[in-house]
């Protein structure tokens, strides 16, 4: 599946026929898309600002140039490179976490004096994990103590093979401070380039992936990208993550006004509606009304993903509450038993209506109770502690049934059979059931904190030890 056809993909608003895929025919070399990497002071800045100089020297433009998270450099061959100047392995990885492939080479820097350090590891890991083939500068070569063979030799052993021990890795020794040797490096990193065979399709939807993006005071959302595919021009509709744009100006990392952006190329982009993250999916629609139709089902589809979590949290805590319950019904299995008995009792009750006096023989030395809370939570909390009562010789706690919700006159009947105490843990209980229950007989006790239930219920249970002499 192309880009395009995973912008229609999850869309049946959206399954309109957008760009063909590339025809093979139609692919034309394109230059690389670099990241330098390396261990921190190693120097990748330096050699960063140092290729941005060279490029603003040769182009003989003055002011400022901007910085818009990638630059292009022309090397008197006519070759071109794109540097990303985001050095290090942070913003790589965030682009690669986000899916986004955009980096063709690594130029590892790794400093002479120094050697292989945790973080060359780290960057020969990311550049592995992604697949993408490494340049390796040795850096610092001006110095005295630099020692470049030792470097390689470090190297052996995170299989980055440099040519002269066998492998493939192409090593040039450069100094960033003094600028020496860093067209060779451009060179070599242009050899592995057409080695790759690097190409794009200049021709249908544009496709391409955020670098950054900002808010800029006077021109409001500004990206900055790499296009991969196709060619963008003014009055491109573009779609990015749940922005859209119709691309009202384009400018390189001069900030001089481009006409045009093929495909490696960086380029700073304005006529956002909102601002895109870095790492977000560049596409070209065909009209306004497209655009918004895509970011609006993106971000309908959000709310859904979002809602599918909250749904999935909701269920994962209703099957923990039940777990909790099932083991306490698990653990008061007399529970059962005990309901059996009193819709016998119903029965005989319809049958013949019982009188106070017919009603199950007062055990002073057992106090039945009924727990009702407001949540499962709350009464698996209770149950745990009334598990804790050991005190069986004395006066025995017995369950007699337990639920959630107000006080019912199911529950007042269940007090009344067994001469049992209703406990409500933030629950109520009505004027009416509470009128049944004072002519039944039946305490009603309603608590809003777990421990005055607990300690209502152990006075409850001293008042019905057998008094001793
Ligand atoms: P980064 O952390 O990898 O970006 O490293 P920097 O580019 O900030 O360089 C760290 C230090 O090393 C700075 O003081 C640089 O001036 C110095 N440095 C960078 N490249 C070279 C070099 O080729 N030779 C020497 N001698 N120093 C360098």
């Amino acid at each position: 599946m192309n880009a395009h056809e995973r912008l229609d993909a999850p869309s049946p608003a959206a399954r309109v026929a957008t760009g063909p895929q590339a025809d093979p025919a139609l692919l034309t070399p394109r230059f690389p898309v670099v990241t330098i990497m390396g261990h921190v002071d190693h120097g990748k800045t330096t050699l960063l600002d140092k290729f941005r100089k060279t490029q603003v020297a040769a182009m003989e433009v003055g002011g400022i140039t901007q910085h818009i998270g990638a630059f292009l450099v022309s090397l008197p061959s006519g070759e071109k490179i794109t540097f990303l100047d985001t050095p290090g392995h942070a913003a790589f990885s965030a682009m690669r976490a986000r899916g986004a492939q955009v980096t063709d080479i690594v130029v590892l820097v790794v400093a002479a004096d120094d050697g292989v350090m945790k973080q060359t590891v780290e960057s020969i890991q990311h550049a592995k994990e992604a697949q993408v083939p490494i340049v390796l500068a040795i850096n610092k070569c001006d110095r005295t103590d630099a020692d470049p063979e030792k470097v390689k030799k470090e190297l052996l052993a995170y299989d980055v093979i440099c040519e002269d021990y066998g492998g493939d890795v192409q090593a040039v020794h450069v100094s960033a401070l003094t600028g020496d040797n860093l067209m060779a490096l451009a060179e070599a990193t242009i050899a592995l380039a057409e080695m790759l065979e690097l190409k794009a399709d200049p021709t249908g939807p544009v496709e391409g992936t955020v670098i950054e993006s900002f808010t800029d005071k006077g021109r409001g959302p500004v990206t900055t990208a790499i296009i991969q595919r196709g060619t963008l021009r003014k009055g491109s509709i573009l779609v990015a993550g749940k922005s859209w744009a119709k691309v009202r100006l384009m400018f390189d990392e001069n900030g001089k006004p481009l006409n045009e952006a093929y495909p490696s190329m960086p380029v700073g982009i304005i006529g956002w509606r909102d601002l895109p993250s870095a790492g977000d999916e560049i596409l070209e629609v065909e009209s306004e009304p497209r655009a918004r139709e895509v970011v609006d089902w993106r971000k309908i589809e959000q709310k859904e993903e979002k809602g599918k979590d909250d749904l999935k949290i909701m269920e994962e805590k209703r099957k923990e509450h039940q777990e909790a319950y099932q083991k306490a019904r698990a653990k008061y299995g007399s529970l059962h038993w005990k309901k059996r008995s009193y819709m016998k009792y119903l029965e005989r009750k319809e049958q013949r209506p019982v009188k106070p006096k017919e009603k199950a023989e007062k055990d002073s030395n057992v106090l039945p109770i009924i727990i009702k809370g407001d949540v499962d939570g709350s009464v698996e909390a209770i149950l745990n502690l009334l598990d804790t009562y050991d005190a069986p010789h004395e006066c025995e706690l017995q369950l007699v049934h337990f639920g959630l919700g107000d006080i019912s006159e199911n529950d007042v009947n269940f007090a009344e059979t067994f001469d049992g105490v209703i406990y409500g843990f933030n629950v109520d209980a009505g004027k009416a059931i509470q009128q049944s229950a004072a002519q039944k007989g039946v305490k009603i006790k309603l608590h809003k904190i777990i421990y005055h239930l607990i300690e209502d219920l152990q006075e409850e249970l001293s008042s019905r030890l057998p008094h001793r002499l």
